[in-house]
């Protein structure tokens, strides 16, 4: 008999919740990851960054767990049908993983639970990509918090050194089974290419000293650039609210905070993934022109702060946070195409994309989402540049063309009318 450990968005042999509990069963623990076909074959890009990240991750794990007389077993496939196979091969008492709030995993948990339980399987998960989750953070009256500020009032109260102690897997990596090493499916039997796109580094990046007053100014690469780690779990939350605590960085925390809260908001308004969370805002008559969604998505529109973000993502799969809020304003609102073109976009492009960060950050700038900024208030872009790139760095770094500003291609759109134009169109939706 032994207990399975699945790895899914934890990749790390550190500190990981659901690990320790599976090393700690008394049960001798197999180590797996699914290379999840349902999830794949979704994607468009056949030399997608993230299958190449997630790749490299798996086989440093599989070389640290091999390390240990053990090994990594990866499947590909979907996951009942893996799931069938191991089973079948098998003696498996319990299995152990950790949560994931998206509500494809959701379901496809459930599902396999349900599967598990009647086979007398045993099916444990734990919290471990976030602080506090599900309705840890509730008002008083037990319903969601659905604006930030109170949410994160009630967040710093509850925090305690408990909830960031790590887990010490260490002393249990003698309980991973002694078994010979296996195989990894190639990216080409998953239909992928490897990727050459440059990872921003696990090693903690710290901007934290001057992070309050350069985190805005997209030229000076003053963010952590953690998001891809936190993404799949190479980093572990409870390490960098340490570090937040360690630099008095109330405002970086701040940032980490917003990431639990958007979890909080998926897991309990699924239907947000795909409808506008205030449900009014679906009534917009969005434009919705395909040619200036390519101009926009191409970098193309001739607003350079537009264009530099556009092609910073399309070039590096990362955006600064502030020109996200440029280019989300203006895909919305300037040229009143619908959150959810953008979102998909974005999806396909980030390497740090999150369901519920990425919807949360979307619906914030369409101004449908929890706490979202009041439809009124439309970003203008040249503002944008005077109060955040006014030497035009970040511009040129991504537009290189911008060299010559008088060559640059005239704005698709004119501010004004446009302006105009939105507001007209929101109060419509919204009287
Ligand atoms: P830092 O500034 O160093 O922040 C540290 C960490 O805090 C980040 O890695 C992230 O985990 C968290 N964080 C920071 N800002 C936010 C925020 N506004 N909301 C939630 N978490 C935050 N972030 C994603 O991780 N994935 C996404 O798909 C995503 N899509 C976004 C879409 C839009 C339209 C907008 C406006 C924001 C989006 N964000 C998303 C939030 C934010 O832009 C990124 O987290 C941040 O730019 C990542 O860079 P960093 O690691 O250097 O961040």
């Amino acid at each position: 008999e032994i207990a399975i450990f699945w790895f899914r968005r934890d990749l790390r042999l550190t500190d990981n919740a659901g690990l320790y509990h599976a090393l700690k069963s008394g049960l001798k623990v197999l180590p797996i990851f699914i290379f999840d076909k349902e999830i794949l074959d979704k994607l468009e890009d056949k030399d997608d960054a993230r299958i190449t990240f997630i790749n490299k991750e798996i086989e440093k794990l599989k070389t640290q767990i091999e390390k240990l007389n053990s090994s990594l077993l990866i499947k590909y496939g979907k996951p009942d049908h893996v799931w069938a196979t191991i089973m079948s091969e098998y003696n498996v008492k319990a299995v152990y993983t950790n949560h994931d709030y998206e509500p494809y995993a959701v379901e496809r948990d459930n599902n396999l639970s349900a599967n598990f339980s009647k086979k007398g399987i045993n099916f444990f998960t734990y919290k471990d990509q976030v602080i506090f989750e599900k309705s840890e953070i509730v008002k008083d009256d037990g319903n969601p918090y659905v604006v930030f500020t109170p949410y994160k009032r009630k967040w710093l109260a509850k925090l305690s050194s408990f909830y960031i102690k790590p887990y010490p897997t260490k002393k249990y990596f003698k309980n991973f089974i002694d078994i010979k090493p296996f195989d990894i499916p190639s990216l080409e039997l998953m239909g992928f290419e490897k990727s050459n796109q440059h990872f921003p580094d696990q090693e903690f990046k710290d901007v934290l000293n001057d992070y309050g007053v350069d985190r805005d100014f997209p030229a000076k690469d003053a963010t952590s650039r953690i998001s891809v780690h936190l993404r799949f779990g190479t980093v572990s939350i409870r390490d960098l609210v340490k570090v937040a605590q360690e630099k008095n960085s109330d405002v970086w925390l701040s940032e980490l905070i917003w990431r639990d809260f958007y979890f909080s908001i998926l897991f309990h308004f699924p239907y947000s993934a795909t409808a506008s969370f205030r449900k009014e805002y679906d009534q917009i008559n969005w434009r919705n022109n395909e040619e200036e969604f390519k101009a926009w998505c191409e970098g193309k529109t001739g607003y350079p702060i537009v264009d530099a973000g556009m092609r910073q993502l399309n070039e590096s799969g990362f955006m600064h946070n502030r020109i996200r809020m440029v280019v989300a304003s203006f895909l919305t609102k300037h040229l009143l195409i619908d959150w959810r073109w953008g979102e998909r976009y974005f999806a396909r492009k980030l390497l740090d994309y999150e369901l519920s960060s990425n919807v949360g950050g979307w619906q914030w700038a369409a101004g449908s989402g929890v706490d979202a900024a009041p439809y009124f208030r439309i970003f203008n872009p040249y503002e944008q540049v005077k109060k955040f790139d006014k030497d035009y760095k970040y511009i040129k770094k991504w537009v290189p063309e911008y060299a010559d500003p008088f060559s640059y291609p005239k704005p698709i759109v004119d501010h004004k009318l446009a302006r105009e134009r939105c507001l007209e169109t929101y109060k419509k939706a919204l009287k």
